[in-house]
This record gives C-alpha cells, sequence and structure tokens, in this order.
C-alpha cells in the first residue's frame, strides 16, 4: 500500500508532522522530489528537528528511509543531517540513496546566488540552496547522477566538458571565480565516501517492498502552488510537487499510490515571492505570525519571516484536486483558538468579477479576496482527541472549509507534537 503525504498549498502546511504521525504505521518513507532548499519541522520524544533532505521517518526504529531519483542530492547537508540526529541521541536510521539521484553540484548553489545577485529586486527569493540551476541543468542532461562518481575516468572527462561552459557565464555574465574542475573531482571523491554505504537501487527495493504488501510514505516538498506546471508560474519551485510525480520520482508504478493525503493548513503562510490573495499585513499578521506553526511562523531553512494570511478555499480547492486528494489533514488549527472571528476566502474576486476557480498566474495577481466571517472558538484545543469534543464553533470551521474545498478532511492536528492528532472515518 503506497499513501502519499503532499501539501495542498504553498508548502509549510505541517507535511513532516502529519508524515511522522503516520510513519508509526509505515514501513518505508521516500522523499521523491525537491531538496534541501525546504525544510520539515518535526517535535517527538527526541527533540525537535528541522530535516531538509531525509525523509520524516527516520525517527523511527522500524522505518526504512528512501531518497529517491527525483531528489535533488546534496550529499554534504545529508551527511550533515544524520549526524546531527544521531548526536541528539535517534539511533542511526536505515537510509536508501537512489543510484539515480541527481547530486547538487557546487556550482549549483553559487550560480543560484549569482542569478539571484544579478536579479536583484527582481529575484525569485531563492534559498540559494542550489535548486533551480541543478533541475536545469538535469533537464538540459548535464547532470551527475550519484552511479557516475564510481567510473572516475568518465567523470573527470564529463567535469572538464561542463566546467568549460559553466566558466564562460561565471567569466562574462556573473564576473566571478572559475571553476576548476581538479578541485571538482577531489571533492566528489569525499562526497562518493560520505555517500557510498547508502546507495542503491532504491526503485528495486520498492518494488520488492511493494511486492510483500509493505506500508510505503511518499514525502512531498512544499505545495501544490509551488507545482512547476500547475503553481504561480514562474514563482514555483523547480521540481514537480505533485503525488502524481511521487511515482516518477520514486520509481514506482503510479497506479500503487492508494491513498493522497493532502495537508493544507487552518490559515495561510507562504515564503517567497508570489501573489497571495488573502495574505494578512500590519499587526494581525505579526500576531497570527508570532503565534502560528510551533515558535513562529519562520522558515525552517532560512530562519526567514513567511508570509501569512486567512485560509484561502480557492487555493486550497484547486490544491487538492491538482493533487488527486483522498483525505484532507487539516493542520495547526489550535493556533486559531486566540482569535473572536475568524476570516475565510471562499472567492476571488478578478476585474469585478467573483470566481471560486483557481486562475492563472497574471489574472491571480489583480484577484482581490472575497471573505467570509466565521466566530471564533476562543480556547486552547490541544490535548483534544477526539472530533466530538472539538467546540462545536471549530467543528463548523473545519466543516465550512470541507464544504468549500469539497474533500473529506479525516486528519486534524492540534499541536505539533505526534499524538496532536485526531482522525476522522476515511473512505480511502
Ligand atoms: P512542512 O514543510 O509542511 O512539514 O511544514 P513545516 O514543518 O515547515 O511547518 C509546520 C510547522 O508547524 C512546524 O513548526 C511544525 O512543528 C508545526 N506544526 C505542525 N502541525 C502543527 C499543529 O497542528 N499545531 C501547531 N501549533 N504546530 C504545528
Amino acid at each position: 500500500m503506497v499513501k502519499a503525504v503532499v501539501g495542498a498549498n504553498w508548502g509549510d502546511e505541517g507535511k513532516g508532522k502529519i508524515t511522522d504521525t503516520l510513519a508509526a504505521g509505515a514501513d518505508i518513507v521516500v522523499r521523491f522530489q525537491g531538496g534541501a532548499n525546504a525544510g520539515h519541522t518535526i517535535v517527538n520524544s527526541y527533540g525537535k528537528f528541522a530535516l531538509h533532505t531525509l525523509p520524516s521517518g527516520v525517527f523511527y526504529d522500524h522505518v526504512t528511509s528512501v531518497i529517491g531519483n527525483g531528489v535533488a542530492l546534496n550529499i554534504p547537508v545529508l551527511a550533515k543531517e544524520i549526524e546531527s540526529i544521531t548526536e541528539q541521541g535517534v539511533p542511526m536510521p536505515s537510509i536508501k540513496v537512489s543510484d539515480r539521484a541527481q547530486m547538487v553540484m557546487p556550482y549549483h548553489i553559487l550560480f543560484d546566488a549569482y542569478e539571484e545577485e544579478r536579479l536583484g529586486g527582481r529575484s525569485f527569493g531563492s534559498t540559494k540552496s542550489g535548486i533551480a540551476p541543478f533541475y536545469s541543468d538535469k533537464y538540459a542532461k548535464t547532470g551527475f547522477q550519484v552511479c557516475e562518481l564510481y567510473d572516475e575516468a568518465a567523470l573527470k572527462d564529463k567535469l572538464q566538458r561542463i566546467t568549460e561552459v559553466k566558466n564562460i557565464l561565471l567569466e562574462h555574465l556573473y564576473h566571478k571565480p572559475l571553476l576548476d574542475p581538479d578541485a571538482l573531482f577531489t571533492e566528489l571523491m569525499l562526497w562518493r565516501d560520505m555517500i557510498t554505504p547508502f546507495v542503491c537501487d532504491t526503485s528495486a527495493f520498492l518494488s520488492e517492498a511493494i511486492a510483500e504488501g509493505k506500508t510505503i510514505l511518499l514525502e512531498g516538498q512544499l505545495g501544490s502552488m509551488k507545482d512547476p506546471d500547475h503553481g504561480i508560474y514562474p514563482m514555483v519551485t523547480s521540481s514537480s510537487t505533485l503525488a502524481g510525480y511521487g511515482a516518477v520520482g520514486a520509481g514506482i508504478p503510479p497506479y500503487e499510490i492508494r491513498q493522497i493525503v493532502t495537508v493544507t493548513k487552518a490559515y495561510s503562510s507562504a515564503v517567497g515571492a508570489g501573489a497571495f490573495v488573502s495574505e494578512l499585513f500590519g499587526e494581525e499578521a505579526d500576531e497570527l505570525r508570532r503565534r502560528g506553526g510551533d515558535g513562529g511562523e519562520y522558515g525552517a531553512t532560512t530562519g526567514r519571516p513567511r508570509r501569512v494570511g486567512w485560509y484561502d478555499c480557492v487555493a486550497s480547492r484547486y490544491g487538492c484536486r491538482i493533487q488527486g486528494t483522498t483525505d484532507v489533514a487539516f493542520t495547526v488549527l489550535d493556533v486559531l483558538g486566540y482569535l473572536d472571528e475568524i476570516k475565510v476566502c471562499v472567492g476571488y474576486e478578478i476585474d469585478g468579477e467573483i470566481t471560486t476557480e483557481f486562475p492563472t498566474t497574471a489574472r491571480l495577481e489583480r484577484a482581490k479576496p472575497v471573505y467570509e466571517t466565521l466566530p471564533g472558538w476562543k480556547c486552547d484545543i490541544r490535548g483534544i482527541r477526539s472530533y466530538e469534543e472539538l467546540p462545536e464553533k471549530c467543528r463548523a470551521y473545519i466543516e465550512f472549509i470541507e464544504e468549500k474545498i469539497g474533500y473529506p478532511v479525516t486528519i486534524i492536528s492540534n499541536g505539533p507534537g505526534r499524538d496532536d492528532i485526531i482522525f476522522r472515518e476515511s473512505k480511502a
């Protein structure tokens, strides 16, 4: 049984927490896209962790963590992450890295920073983790797969050819120091030592696991709005954030994905540039940002303050639809307990017309939110473990949104911890 845990919105919906909770009943957790550019924050009995590359199952002895072929693999970051969790008392996890995963090269990170610098005020708000240059090279067929580390002569030759082209850009466009292919080769040999214990054919491993009836979780990074095809292009990430891509990025048959848990937060947040229709500003935003998530809405990777806003049913309905949602996980609901009234964006007004369909980017830039206001429940709901025990106004808020987005909310998260979770019956 394969399940995907993916985001409906702009990322930071709490996928890490949901994956960590669901991983209790899983055998394998797979990362299938993205890189170390975003992070999941997980709170459990070992402490609080920000994971960037490791799947959110690493805290369980019984879970094998897989980094699939679709991931942008930053080997030193992965090595550091493994070291940091084991230093904090987490037992050494079982990790498998696809031999077809491609590596984020040192120059990808440089090019990311140089390009943002060149763009100045027109920049994409990149986390400068090298993700866009990495995926550009992957699809331009000039990337490096992990398996290439094991053919030294071919690797040296390819480094020579690729640095030649990169150096033209470095010299003439960016006016920066040039790359030395020999130094890169030496660095890659160090990376090879770091990654070798984990490398295997993960697609074959997963295929066997499926045949044995194992439970596999595919863990998405970011959310629907950041998908390069269906999101708010060009303010998107460079790999598909959709459950459908889980099949490609993990190397499994698409029809094996039986449950798609789409995570959406009880209010909105986003990092980086791009249209954000229900965004809040000023005092109201500051208060929500301060109270939000677990210790405030600040980026897990960058520490940047996140933009925050009211729940957006238009974006979420669309976000759930393109994921192919079977179940919605509604998270961070406890945070809203301080509000007397809660606004919900139920439509967009674009050029004088109201729509509930999520528009393409140019029209989205002109959209103004249409709000409905619901009463707040004005109490702390952490610690509640059954749906019926939630305050009536809180249930009304959930059911209102459920109706507007059109997908069943079967998981409710009312705190950052593993046990802060309420399940409703799933039809998947
Ligand atoms: P992800 O990238 O989708 O995994 O999301 P992040 O980890 O970046 O952001 C979610 C933040 O919300 C983290 O700080 C979590 O610890 C926290 N969180 C997750 N679920 C809940 C919840 O139900 N309540 C509260 N208060 N915090 C939560």
